[in-house]
Formats: structure tokens, C-alpha cells, sequence
């Protein structure tokens, strides 16, 4: 292509960061030839658009089947496997590229003409299913077996042919090994007990795991008679998880580890990346799973008398977790307050410093012999006396009401709005929404 026809793009007419950034590095020739702006650097179209095309052609293929073909609605789910999509669609529905200033279209007929040569384009897992989904109907295989079918005998088969319990933790297995790391000594741990008469809790005894034959309680991670330790990496949340209302009397026991342990950690998984980076399909898949799977197990379930039940499958998977893994516990997000995690230890009094309850095995024994097993202790103790008020007033805000706060507090979207006051239409600017998104995303996980 002669200098006279080449075209020239500026990064200001894209919205995507990894675009951005390629744009902004190679930073040729001011003046755009679409938005016609000089305000941000440029690239030969031909460049962009073989970088576009490639990340197309790393999630999709070029059909050229000429039948019948769905196209989807505002709602489709990216995993569709039968959807064959005109380019215009695949870059605006599905990969979701954004071009702030293409009030005319311009830019993405461009696109649509010079890299995609505007065919038709179907998923490369086209007639088979995605991985993410097959991950997701394994888990849910998992689920059925081990609540409706059988519970102890992991190596039987469901029925037929099918897979064994033990089968489809060993397919989810490579993922979750993935998210194995360890925690140093000194990471502290809350853990809240609500008092019923005021009195106050002091000791590893009344604070740490309860004693096995006490142990009754079915709970997300361990069936009755299995004592674990359930803390939070915050105050707050330990105190939210416990279901403490303002006006209730509570202790909160402040631990530590002791010694270097390793844990599964759902907590922090890196971000689905968006279309336009490095990543590649198999890896847009898994953490694509991972994402909805940690979800799902820390969503909170209502407590009637289906939570036995509801609770056995994340049961006997963290048992699987515990020993095919050699793990001491799972962190998660907390369902009840944005950026906490709750952990889960495998531990009974056994294994926490100062406790002279029985443990899982004698503790006089155990003590003498096995001291060094011991993972964490208690540091201090915090005591919050109980208050007679108004319980309305005092409850912590929903998410919904904390991001709206944090909208209408972002500086960007307050001289937005004021600028707009008097002739605010209804669509807004594409980049006052994506900062919208990026704050809300913080509430969506
Ligand atoms: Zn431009």
C-alpha cells in the first residue's frame, strides 16, 4: 500500500486498553483519519487491523456455510457453539470492541472490510462444547452423584458408562492446582463468636475450632462430627459471617500462623482477560470456570432444612481437595463484604497453640509428641459489648447501595454529570459507561 492510501488510526478511537497501548507505543504521524482528532498518537490501519484480525481468528474461524444461521440476541452467552456471526456483530455483541468515536461507523465497516473481509464467523469449539462449560457440567455431575446417587463409594460409576465421583475431581484437578500457594507465618485470621448472656470469650478454647463431639453443626466445608477452623482475613467480615447483629455481644479472636502452610486459594484468580490481550482460548476457558466456580461455592445458602443437603457437595469436595492436594485450607471471597476472603483451616483444637480441649486425637498425647503440628495461635482477643438499638439504623450497607455511592462519589462521572445537567440525553458517553462497568465490576465477583 502507497503512502498516499494508507490510512492512519489514533488510539483515542479505540476503548480497549491492550489496543490502546499498541496504538500508543508505536505513536506515528499525528491526525487521525477517522475522528479526525490530532489529540492521540496514530498507526497505519494495516497494522491494527492484522493485530484485530489474529486475535479474531485465536477464538473463532471463517465459515462460509451459507444456511440458516442464529445470530443471537442482546442476552447470547459467548460459550454458544451453534452461533455464526457477520463480522460487524462478532466485533460489537461478542468481543465487545469498543469505538468511542465511530459515530458514523465508519471505523468498524473499516474493520469489518479490510480484516475480517467481512465473512461470517463461528466459534472454534464450533459443535463440541467449550471448556469452560464442560468444566461447569462436571461440577454439576459432581454435585448430583454425591447428594442424590452415592457418597462414600467415590470410585463407583453413576450409572452405565458414566464418570466416577472421584473421575470428574480428577478432570477439575489440573485447575485447581493451579491456585495451590502458600501462606507465610504471621498471616492473621479473625474469627467471631457471638455471646447469647454477654460474657466474654478469652481463651483458644472458646475461640478456635469447637471440640469434635460438639461439632454438630453442618457447614459449607464440614459435615457434622468434622471440626474445621472458619475465619476471615478481616474484622468485619468475620463479624458478618457470624450473622452478628449491631446490638449482639461478641468476642473476636485475633490469630496467626505459625509455620508456612499451603492452601487453594479462590480468593485472588486472575481476571478473565479481555479479547484483545495475549490470552489464548484453553486460558480464557479455565479461568472463565474458576471465576463462576469460586461464585458459586462462596454464595451463601439459605438456612432451611435443605441446607444439609446443599451443603454436601462442597463438603466432600474439600475433602478431596484436602487430601489429593495436601492442603491445610481453601480461602474465598467473602459473599458478605467486597475484597474479604473467609478461610477455611483443616484443623480441630489439635492444632491450635494454648487449647487443652480434646481434640481429634488425645491432647495430653498429642501435645507431647506433636507440638510442632500446631499451625496457629491466638494473639489477642476484642470484646464488643452488646447495645440495645435500632438494628435498621445500624446494618451494614448492601453492595448495591455501596456502589452506587462510590458512582455518584467517582470525580470523572460527578463533572460528567454536572456538564450534561441541562441536556443529559439518553445515552451516555461511552467512556462515562465503561467507568461505570469498571466500578461495579469491583461488586460483581
Ligand atoms: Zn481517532
Amino acid at each position: 500500500m502507497s503512502e498516499k492510501n494508507t490510512h492512519f488510526v489514533c488510539s483515542g478511537c479505540f476503548q480497549d486498553a491492550t489496543l490502546k497501548e499498541i496504538i500508543n507505543t508505536k505513536a506515528e504521524r499525528p491526525g487521525c483519519d477517522f475522528c479526525g482528532c490530532s489529540d492521540f498518537p496514530t498507526i497505519a490501519t494495516s497494522q491494527i487491523f492484522n493485530y484485530i484480525r489474529s486475535r479474531v481468528e485465536t477464538f473463532f474461524t471463517c465459515s462460509d456455510y451459507s444456511g440458516n444461521f442464529f445470530v443471537g440476541d442482546r442476552d447470547i452467552h459467548e460459550s454458544t457453539t451453534w452461533g455464526r456471526y457477520p463480522s460487524d456483530y462478532l466485533l460489537e455483541k461478542i468481543m465487545l470492541l469498543g469505538l468511542p468515536r465511530d459515530r458514523n461507523r465508519l471505523l468498524l465497516t473499516a474493520i469489518c472490510d479490510e480484516a475480517l473481509e467481512n465473512k461470517k464467523w463461528a466459534s472454534l469449539e464450533y459443535g463440541r462444547m467449550p471448556h469452560d462449560a464442560y468444566l461447569k457440567t462436571l461440577w454439576w455431575m459432581f454435585e448430583v452423584t454425591v447428594k442424590h446417587c452415592r457418597r462414600f463409594s467415590l470410585d463407583k460409576k453413576i450409572a452405565g458408562d458414566g464418570y466416577t465421583a472421584n473421575e470428574i475431581f480428577d478432570e477439575i484437578l489440573p485447575s485447581l492446582m493451579k491456585l495451590k500457594s502458600p501462606i507465610q507465618p504471621g498471616y492473621r485470621v479473625y474469627r467471631a463468636r457471638k455471646s447469647l448472656t454477654g460474657e466474654e470469650f478469652l481463651s483458644a478454647d472458646e475461640l478456635g475450632p469447637p471440640p469434635p463431639k460438639i461439632a454438630t453443626q453442618s457447614n459449607r466445608m464440614n459435615p457434622p462430627g468434622i471440626p474445621y477452623f472458619y475465619g476471615a482475613d478481616m474484622e468485619d467480615a468475620a463479624v458478618l459471617e457470624t450473622c452478628i447483629e449491631s446490638c449482639d455481644a461478641y468476642s473476636i479472636g485475633i490469630f496467626e500462623t505459625k509455620r508456612e502452610i499451603q492452601i487453594v486459594d479462590l480468593s485472588d484468580l486472575p481476571p478473565i482477560k479481555g479479547w484483545f490481550t495475549d490470552v489464548s482460548l484453553e486460558e480464557r476457558q479455565r479461568i472463565k470456570f474458576l471465576h463462576e466456580f469460586s461464585k458459586q461455592i462462596s454464595e451463601p445458602i439459605i438456612g432451611d432444612d435443605r441446607t444439609h443437603l446443599d451443603y454436601i457437595p462442597t463438603q466432600v469436595f474439600t475433602e478431596l481437595v484436602r487430601d489429593r492436594l495436601g492442603v491445610h485450607g481453601i480461602r474465598y471471597r467473602s459473599s458478605k463484604l467486597p475484597d474479604a476472603s473467609n478461610i477455611v483451616l483443616f484443623i480441630s483444637s489439635n492444632e491450635v497453640e494454648g487449647a487443652t480441649k480434646r481434640g481429634v486425637l488425645d491432647q495430653d498425647i498429642l501435645k507431647s509428641v506433636y507440638a510442632p503440628l500446631e499451625i496457629i495461635r491466638l494473639l489477642d482477643v476484642k470484646h464488643i459489648a452488646g447495645s440495645i438499638i435500632d438494628i435498621e439504623e445500624e446494618k451494614p450497607i448492601g453492595w448495591c447501595q455501596m456502589a452506587a455511592r462510590d458512582i455518584i462519589s467517582d470525580p470523572v462521572i460527578r463533572s460528567y454529570m454536572s456538564a450534561q445537567h441541562d441536556e443529559l440525553e439518553d445515552n451516555f458517553d461511552a467512556d462515562i459507561i465503561s467507568r461505570i462497568s469498571e466500578i461495579l465490576k469491583k461488586y460483581n465477583n
